[in-house]
């Protein structure tokens, strides 16, 4: 089958949900018995999502093959299990970066470099090699921010194009707008809504499906407005109120039959409804009798999006359990003052990843603490040095040890920059100069990590700079620190254990992005476990 594509737009305001809904249509497909694969554009100038704040976009999700991107992507692979690739994350800058490329070649010779016949085709060549070669039944592509952005214009130019290049019959445009409520007379508003379709209309796309999003239940007229002037038919536009749970966007949209909808829209007759995610759903519903409280010790405390991934994780780890989780956000550099009682009401303690020094000295605390109250953790990441350094410090006696990232004058560099990567360093700018994407890892048997994968090959995604070092293994092992991962050469330590513990495991890796709500990552599902088994022993 030719790839069909799926293009989602958004109108009136951004964070209404695109990137959820354009994973949901992805979703119901795949229960269907489609192959999906998605991209998302960003209007950013950005080359990538690597050096944006998290603190004001949230976290940086990393795929496979090293891409760092927006965390809509992360949506996308937990809500269609597929992993993404550095062609799903299109950002402005790539487009003008290529462009710019091969005008210093000389490929534009004698021409004037213009949006359009230049940046447009750029944009369609991106999308037609994601359809190549992902040689999916379906490709969706979000288009970030609003129709009528200035800064969007191109790609919205693109996807216009692209039914014509295409074909109208492998094309279907999907528009997401949003409907405010009016307190005095409390109501729902339409006319954003239309105003954002004439808009789409204005640069001579119909859409196909609109989805109306909106925090209070919408009522048959609304909808009936947005359709006549719109120009749907009343049952295209669809009413998506705002849930506590995201996982259940795709079945909303199956109620209204958007599943069929798309089938009819390409003239595609196979494709049975499985069933797909309902149990998962019920079984997010079902009371539980037990709760666990996680200490996720952080410093973006006010922006939830910074750990979107681990939470997710978490959740799907006590899912696994069949327990509730409380994760409660405990601010690292309030933990500096010394005062753990934030600690003493937690069953398990998580230190996910971080760059820079603000809030470390917390951070190594609350693995101390871990450590010696015998309360389980998992360290991701900067959560792994920060129990490396503890544990050398406070065990080994390196009373100064440290991640040349904090203290460059360290006479114990536990974590630094690998004599190799350092080169590597001076080669490349300071935003490539990461370890990314998936490496593999070998596991050593019997360790808590062997027991929780049940494997010992296993592959995760990294990112990041600093590194254990090597000169430490064996003053930390003979201490009791457990290695009890490293890459297949055995030259990269990745996974660290400590002995006599009921659960302390930490990864240099990031097991965080591999997790599905309906998979749970081993590390995290363990994690819970053990979060339990201290619950139970400390009758909370
Ligand atoms: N700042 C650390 C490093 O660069 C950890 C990074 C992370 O947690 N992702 O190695």
């Amino acid at each position: 089958m030719k790839t069909k594509y799926i293009f989602v737009t958004g109108g009136v305001l951004s964070g209404l949900g695109k990137g959820i809904t354009a994973a949901s249509i992805g979703n119901i497909l795949v229960a269907r018995g489609f192959s999906v694969f998605m991209q998302k554009f960003d209007q950013y100038l950005n080359i990538d999502a690597g050096t944006l704040n998290p603190a004001e976009h949230g976290e940086v999700f990393v795929t496979d093959d090293g891409a760092e991107t927006d965390l809509d992507l992360g949506h996308y692979e937990r809500f269609i299990n597929v992993s993404m690739t550095k062609q799903s994350s299109v950002m402005s800058g790539q487009i003008y970066q290529s462009i710019l490329e091969k005008e210093r070649r000389g490929e534009f010779l004698g021409k004037t470099i213009q949006f359009m016949p230049h940046i447009v085709p750029e944009v369609k060549q991106r999308i037609r090699q994601a359809a190549e070669s992902s040689q999916a039944d379906f490709l969706i592509v979000e288009v970030g921010g609003t129709v009528g952005d200035y800064e969007g214009l191109h790609f919205i130019e693109a996807i216009r194009q692209m039914k014509l290049d295409a074909g109208r019959e492998n094309v279907m445009y999907v528009h997401v707008g949003f409907l405010p409520y009016l307190e005095v007379t409390e109501e729902l508003k339409s006319k954003p809504l239309q105003n954002s379709v004439t808009d789409i209309q204005g640069f001579g796309i119909q859409p196909d499906i609109v989805i109306a999003r909106a925090d209070h239940s919408v009522p048959d007229h609304i909808c009936q407005k947005i359709a006549l002037f719109g120009n749907l038919s009343n049952d295209h536009v669809i009413p998506v109120t705002t849930v506590d749970n995201v996982y259940q966007v795709p079945m909303i949209l199956e109620e209204h039959n958007v599943d069929q909808m798309i089938l009819d829209h390409f003239d595609l007759k196979n494709g049975q409804t499985k069933t797909h995610w309902k149990d998962m759903l019920k079984k997010m519903a079902k009371p539980k009798t037990k709760k666990v409280i996680i200490g996720l010790v952080g410093k973006y405390m006010l922006m939830k999006d910074t750990y979107l991934s681990v939470i997710e994780a978490v959740k799907s780890g006590a899912l696994a359990n069949d327990v509730d989780v409380d994760i409660r956000w405990i601010d690292a550099e309030k933990l500096e003052t010394g005062d753990t009682f934030q600690l003493d009401k937690v069953d398990g303690i998580l230190v996910p990843g971080g760059f820079g020094i603000r809030g470390i000295e917390g951070k190594i605390l609350a693995a101390q603490y871990a450590r010696e109250h015998k309360k389980p953790y998992l360290g991701l990441c900067l959560g792994m040095q920060v129990a490396t350094i503890e544990f050398a410090r406070h065990v080994a006696n390196l009373k100064e040890a440290n991640s040349t990232e904090f203290d460059q004058n360290t006479p114990d560099p536990v974590i630094h920059i690998m004599p190799d990567q350092e080169k590597q360093m001076l080669e490349f700018n300071y935003g490539g100069s990461m370890r990314l994407g998936a490496y593999p890892c070998t596991l050593a048997i019997g360790t808590q990590a062997h027991k929780a994968y049940g494997k010992l090959k296993i592959s995760e995604r990294h990112r990041h700079r600093y590194e254990f070092n090597n000169n430490y293994r064996k003053i930390l092992e003979d201490k009791g620190l457990i290695l009890s991962g490293t890459s297949p050469d055995n030259k990269i330590v990745e996974v660290i254990e400590i002995k006599d513990h009921p659960f302390f495991v930490a990864s240099q890796f990031h097991p965080e992005f591999k997790s599905r709500p309906n998979i749970p990552h081993p590390l995290f599902r363990a994690f819970i476990a053990a979060s339990l088994d201290h619950h139970k022993e400390n009758n909370r």
